[in-house]
């Protein structure tokens, strides 16, 4: 059956048939226009969310990379499945830091969080990096089955040198004590405090957290090395995630890999004059770039208060170092800064 249009002259005689056709293709045309606009098909394409524990105040919070890695916020179902499963279990987590010259000052408040909020009723052993042993006599009082290892390491004076020699010196105290003592160990920050609990829903093979600042920023604008002269070069097509120095770890055996390729890379950039702007992040980020995290910690886990840090569930590590650079950068102050 034919219909006749009057109203536009330039339509002569369409079909019921190419009529429908006709609101059909115009309807799909205008919701892929819809869907365009929207914020969420970017984010799409990093994150999956096969169970979305979303909270209407906070930003996102998907539960797996695109790899299918999980994505750990500590509330969430997942997490508190983890930790039913751990808790059969018996291991030892060791929590590794440095703490070299004015970085001192940073260790009590650090330790008094982590043995509040860290691993808590989990057998711990800390091992303090530190030129200053004597700030560790008398040790800091620690709950059942903790221990403390103090590792005496020469002053390095400067961060720059400091910052080529950190992942060596990790990388021999996982070889020559810690790989015999604990099943996981997990690199930090001493600049960081514990605020709420991070349990044992953070344990995995290969574990890194995300870069709060660098959360939902798409894949050709994050903050990787792009010199190819640097061994930590990250080329345009390469990348997933941002990850933050700060807090990092995993099977001893992956720990000390890491640390080993990555304090092997930044020598070789040394010899050759050269060095990646963000240090030892940069070099950090290149090798999960081939060896992608088994487990990523969201930034619940890495935040500071900067002005495009994620809305989070729960605060559970502060950089305190960080969070004065990013007050100062944005002409304000705290107390601790
Ligand atoms: N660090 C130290 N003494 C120094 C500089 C750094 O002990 O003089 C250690 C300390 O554990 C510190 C970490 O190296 O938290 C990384 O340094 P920083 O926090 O300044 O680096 P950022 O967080 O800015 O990358
Ligand atoms: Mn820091």
């Amino acid at each position: 059956m034919a219909v006749q249009f009057r109203l536009f002259p330039g339509l002569n005689r369409l079909t019921w048939r190419q009529l429908f056709l006709a609101c059909v293709l115009l309807s799909g045309l205008l919701m892929y226009l819809l869907r365009l606009r929207q914020p969420a098909s970017i984010r799409a394409a990093f994150w999956s969310n096969r169970a979305s524990e979303q909270g209407p105040s906070h930003s996102h919070t998907p539960s797996h990379t695109s790899w299918g890695a999980p994505l750990v916020w500590g509330g969430s179902e997942a997490s508190q499945r983890q930790r039913v499963e751990f808790s059969q279990r018996s291991f030892r987590v060791g929590l590794m830091v440095l703490a070299v010259g004015r970085y001192v000052h940073y260790l009590s408040r650090f330790l008094q969080s982590a043995e509040q909020h860290f691993l808590t009723g989990t057998p711990v052993n800390y091992y303090i990096l530190t030129d200053n042993p004597n700030k560790l006599v008398p040790p800091p009082e620690l709950g059942e089955g903790r221990d403390l290892r103090v590792v005496p390491v020469t002053e390095i004076p400067g961060w720059e040198h400091l910052a080529r020699r950190r992942m060596d010196l990790l990388a021999s105290t996982i070889d020559n004590q810690a790989q015999q003592e604990v099943d996981y160990v997990f690199c930090a920050d001493v600049d960081q405090e514990f605020l709420n609990p991070v349990g044992t829903e953070i344990l995995g093979k290969l574990v890194a957290s995300l870069h709060p600042e660098y959360y939902d920023v798409p894949v050709p604008n994050l903050p990787y090395e792009r010199s190819s002269e640097s061994r930590a070069c990250v080329l345009d097509e390469e990348g997933d995630h941002y990850y933050t120095s700060e807090l990092y770890g995993g099977l001893c055996s992956e720990v000390l890999a890491l640390t080993k390729v990555c304090s092997q890379l930044i020598l070789q950039d040394r010899a050759m004059g050269v060095e990646a702007q963000r240090l030892e992040e940069s070099y950090l980020n290149r090798y999960l770039v081939d060896k992608r995290p088994t487990r990523v910690l969201s930034p619940e886990y890495s935040w500071w208060d900067s002005p495009v840090a994620p809305k989070v569930p729960q605060k559970r590590v502060v950089s305190l170092g960080r969070q004065c650079a990013s007050l100062r950068s944005h002409g304000k102050s705290s107390m601790f800064c």
